[in-house]
């Protein structure tokens, strides 16, 4: 069974069946959104809005949607920006602020961000995420949808290995905090990173997202892990599968 209950302003959304919930509260003022491109924070997207317009947040929160971009593919900017116009049409009354990007390359590197890995790629987000505070008086919090990944047993057939360092950062058996700092101290937020990808294909659903964007979204971060070179799912790295997984198609 599903639900999406509410007590004052913590929302919690809990499915029986894969025996998973999350809770997520918003205060007053502009909440950054971390888009992706992919189905994690397409959906987590709609959810805010569902919980603007079932509390009747109109008039006090705004939504900033954010992006990282990598200089030479970005391909998932397209699904974002989409979105993006996609909601400003469905929710005429919720307040979008504009959209933002931190463009980077995908073979920047600091050691500092090696060593303390955090969920933040570098010292360009870092500073990104840090100027966003600074530049808007009223952010309250910039949420990621990170999640875990499925369990382990399930991700041995990905290529995942045990020593990668994204195997460790996202084992699902390990009760991460909802809320990280970045080196610089820039707070993140990310309500369903003690849940996997079943729950975001939970969520759609309930929330009756769209089909399309099961197949317009990206995911795919190429089997070598490094650039993106097609716009088309590669069907062998583990974030292609973690999608089949969820949703059932790549
Ligand atoms: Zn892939």
């Amino acid at each position: 069974m599903k639900s999406l209950t509410y007590n004052d302003r913590v929302a919690t959304y809990k499915d029986t069946e894969i025996n998973q919930e999350f809770s997520m509260s918003i205060t007053d003022g502009t909440v950054a959104m971390a888009l992706s491109g992919g189905l994690d924070s397409t959906t987590f997207m709609f959810f805010i809005c569902r919980y603007i317009i079932d509390l009747k947040l109109e008039n006090k929160i705004k939504i900033k949607p954010v992006m990282s971009v990598e200089i030479e593919t970005s391909h998932d900017l397209y699904p974002a920006l989409n979105l993006v116009d996609d909601i400003s049409l469905k929710y005429p009354n919720i307040n979008i602020d504009d959209f933002e990007m931190c463009p980077y390359k995908a073979d920047s590197y600091d050691e500092e961000y090696d060593i303390e890995y955090k969920g933040i790629q570098n010292k360009v987000h870092d500073t990104f995420f840090t100027n966003l505070y600074k530049n808007n008086d009223d952010l309250t919090t910039i949420i990621q949808a990170h999640t875990g990944w499925p369990p382990e047993d399930i991700v041995k057939h990905w290529g995942i290995h045990k020593d990668d360092w994204i195997f460790n950062e996202r084992k699902y058996e390990v009760k991460r905090n909802i809320y990280i700092y970045t080196v610089q101290g820039a707070k993140i937020y990310r309500p369903m990173t003690n849940n996997n990808k079943m729950l975001v294909a939970s969520l759609f659903k309930f929330l009756n997202i769209d089909n399309k964007y099961i197949t317009e979204t990206f995911s795919c971060t190429a089997p070598d892990g490094k650039v993106v070179t097609s716009t088309k799912p590669c069907q062998r790295c583990p974030h292609c599968w973690e999608k089949k997984w969820a949703f059932g198609q790549f």
